[in-house]
């Protein structure tokens, strides 16, 4: 039973008045027809005929796109009005939505709070006024101390949204956000790795050389350090990377980038690999009797040197949630072990006693 579930309705800012160089809402939503509350209920209706019949313990409806609380107050009154309605039949849960940092006041919280809205996620993408200014965001840090401050105190749950590798962004910009996404305590985190998309000013940069998007690696190894921040503070990363559905025109129109369709997979499985080798370095270093005999050390520093005649298995588990992060998207942690301790016989195993993420590894002599 699937404990948890998320109706995304998503409700596009039509006449947006911002400028973020890695949007193509705009010109996308400019031939969109609005979504009229009767699209809201076919879409909550046809969720909730796959969701009730499986005693979905949460289910909240998410009214995603980028600025909920930035389309005028009577539209956001009127979408409300439904959620409520099935919240107060108790046929959902939560009501959530995804807003702008300068789009939050008392006024709209007010509001917000009359419908009996939970959680609001803000898109800050970046602690970095620099990143913010040259990603044509048109807020700065300052607004978002100030918006996460207001929806605390009203008693919503909180999430932030960060996007890595923007124009002017660094590994230490990002950590800095991550740092600062900790300060704040939110309760739920988004990490999205830039992508670039066609019809958009970033696209434009891109061709003519002022903007270099990360490769893959770099946007691994960056967003795995944030996410290893965030959970370390008690954050839940609810997603990592955009699903293809995320990018709103759809097939072919990511032009680079680091779009992946399993980011997170990558990610997670990079933590994994980091866990594992750590325990293994540690095990190899300091060998069991009943494997190796005591190697002379060259140096008090220096580990004792395995024999490479000798064969020695190593199992790693995971329990069968976390099995694929272990083996790593497309093998890539079985490679990577494989290529860099030649002297091991490995196997991935799975223990259901392990908690989630949590990694263990047994050495022993094979005869
Ligand atoms: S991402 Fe920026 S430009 Fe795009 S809809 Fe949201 S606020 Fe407007």
């Amino acid at each position: 039973m699937k404990k948890h579930a998320i109706i995304p309705i998503f409700i596009p800012h039509r006449g947006c008045p911002n400028d973020c160089v890695f949007c193509n809402q705009k010109k996308i939503t400019a031939h969109q027809q609005p979504v009229t509350g009767e699209d809201v209920i076919n879409t909550i209706e046809t969720w909730l005929s796959t969701l009730e019949p499986r005693g979905t313990e949460t289910i909240e409806v998410a009214f995603f796109g980028g600025s909920f609380t930035g389309i005028p107050m009577e539209e956001q009154s009127a979408y409300l009005t439904i959620a409520k309605g099935y919240k107060d039949a108790g046929r959902i849960h939560k009501i959530h939505m995804s807003t702008r940092p300068d789009y939050i006041n008392e006024e709209i919280l007010d509001n917000l709070k009359k419908y009996g809205a939970d959680t609001i996620e803000l898109g800050v993408q970046s602690f970095d006024d620099e990143v913010l200014r040259l990603s044509g965001r048109g807020h700065d840090s300052a607004c978002v101390y100030e918006s996460s401050r207001l929806i605390q105190s009203y008693g919503f749950e909180l999430g932030i949204q960060l996007m890595i590798g923007l124009p002017a962004d660094t590994l230490e910009k990002d950590l800095y956000s991550a740092r600062e996404t900790v300060k704040i305590n939110p309760s739920i985190a988004r990490l999205y790795p830039t992508v670039v998309i066609r019809d958009t000013a970033l696209y434009d940069q891109y061709l003519n050389g002022q903007y270099q998007p990360l490769d893959q690696e770099t946007a691994v190894f960056r967003t795995k350090e944030m996410y290893k921040l965030l959970t370390a503070a008690g954050i839940n990363i609810i997603r990592v990377g955009l699903k293809s559905s995320d990018i709103l025109s759809g097939e072919g129109q990511t032009a680079a980038g680091t779009f992946h369709p399993a980011f997170r997979q990558l990610v997670e499985g990079d933590i994994a690999r980091e866990q594992i080798e750590t325990q293994l370095e540690r095990l190899l270093a300091y060998p069991a009797a009943e494997y190796q005999k005591p190697q002379p050390r060259t140096s008090q520093k220096e580990p004792r040197q395995i024999p490479f005649d000798r064969r020695i298995k190593a199992d790693f588990y995971a329990n069968r949630r976390c099995i694929s992060n272990l083996i790593g998207n497309g093998g890539r942690n079985k490679k990577f072990f494989l290529e860099k301790y030649p002297q091991l016989h490995i196997l991935y195993k799975v223990n259901d006693f392990l908690s989630d993420y949590q990694y263990e590894v047994k050495i022993k002599g094979e005869s």
